[in-house]
């Protein structure tokens, strides 16, 4: 598999060219997923091994904060396009997701989630490296960096097309429900029957503990491999244009390739100097594939290394379209930003915006006052 690096110190031209890749967290997805998993009660619940210092207290999460209170979160927050892990972390709750945009200061490192979500990393970066190599490949452009990723996704393609029957840590990409929204993510694995065609997409999840995942774990998981489903299907029925991905990406479709890229390309036995005939090519090698047949959400414990739980989800195109829909109303500024119902108030507990969250204070005034009532 490719993985971009950045290119060297010099030019002005590259000084920018480094900010904006990383602006553009290139696997994003990749590192939230460790962090989806930190999001467990038993974690949560957890003192700390020992008393944090005022020092670690205020390691702070490197975050982007906004300056500006202007535009919708998705101009304000992101470049462009969303990470499918922005959608699962707004499922946890879109308060905590709007404060860490917004005043992520005061996010502390709490040392007991970082060594989970270390172990988690390693689990999956052990699980890629058992069906490929690395290959690291100098980037100059961003139409470079999406170069790479279309390469590594057209490399899952055509091994299933010449019989392979593994991929792991796939790029997906595309604009779902034509709500002119773009998504990116990263498929845990894909599994291809070269028999009966049928893909199954498997999204692995690490766990510290061995208590069965909760429910509120399982909708976030759930909602991740709805929304992986759709795009890898919207991209196998040709429902994703060039002009689109240009559009949402803010790229060159006719830039040339850097030397690197251009090299990796020609290893892969596909010559294409730019974006237009590589996506051209993927389009059409994803349309021979079939839709994912199932979903598959495998929990395993860090240490043993063992599976505790393994679920299947049934896909609703409906469920997913209307979660999307409503999600997207937060997205575009359509309506305010919502935390926590009741049920789910032991989220708060650990949240490290909890002195801060009106949402939260709010809540607290409406139930103390509804109970105010039924004393009277
Ligand atoms: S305190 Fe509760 S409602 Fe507020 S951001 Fe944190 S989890 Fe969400």
């Amino acid at each position: 598999m490719a993985d971009s690096i950045e290119p060297e110190n010099g030019s002005k031209y590259e000084d920018t060219l480094k900010k904006n890749i990383n602006d553009l967290d290139l696997w994003d997805d990749d590192i939230s997923d460790e962090i989806l998993s930190s999001y467990d009660i038993d974690i949560l619940s957890m003192p700390d091994e020992k008393p944090r210092t005022n020092k670690e207290m205020k390691v702070k999460v490197g975050i982007k904060v906004s300056s500006e209170d202007h535009g919708t979160p998705l101009e304000r927050f992101r470049p462009g396009y969303l990470w499918v892990s922005d959608l699962t972390k707004q499922n946890w709750c879109e308060q905590q997701l709007y404060y860490s945009f917004t005043m992520s200061g005061i996010i502390e490192v709490n040392p007991v989630v970082q060594k989970v979500m270390t172990e988690g990393s390693n689990l999956h970066l052990a699980r890629e490296l058992a069906v490929h190599d690395t290959v690291p490949v100098k980037v100059t452009s961003n139409e470079d960096i999406w170069a790479i990723k279309v390469i590594n996704l057209l490399n899952a393609v055509q091994g299933f097309l010449n019989g392979v029957t593994l991929a792991r840590e796939i790029p997906i990409f595309g604009a779902p429900f034509q709500q002119d929204v773009f998504f990116v993510g990263l498929i845990d694995e894909l599994r291809f029957d070269p028999e009966s065609y049928n893909i199954d997409l498997l999204e692995l999840k690490t766990k510290a503990f061995k208590s069965p995942p909760s429910k509120a774990q399982k909708s976030q998981h759930r909602l991740q491999v709805l929304l992986y489903k759709k795009l890898f299907d919207d991209l196998v029925k040709g429902n994703l244009s060039k002009t689109t991905v240009a559009k949402h990406l803010r790229l060159d479709l006719k830039r040339d390739f850097g030397e690197a890229v251009s090299l990796e390309l020609t290893k892969h036995l596909v010559e294409f100097k730019n974006l237009d005939g590589l996506l051209d090519h993927l389009f059409q090698r994803m349309q021979c594939l079939t839709c994912v047949s199932q979903l598959h959400i495998e929990y395993v414990h860090q240490e043993s290394k063992q599976t505790l739980y393994h679920h299947t989800e049934d896909y609703d195109d409906d469920d997913l379209s209307n979660i999307f829909e409503d999600y997207l109303k937060f997205w575009r500024g359509q309506r305010p930003v919502a935390g926590v119902d009741i049920e789910e108030a032991w989220k708060c507990q650990k949240c490290d915006f909890a002195d801060i969250c009106e949402w939260r204070s709010k809540k607290s005034e409406e139930y103390s006052s509804k109970n105010k009532d039924k004393m009277k």
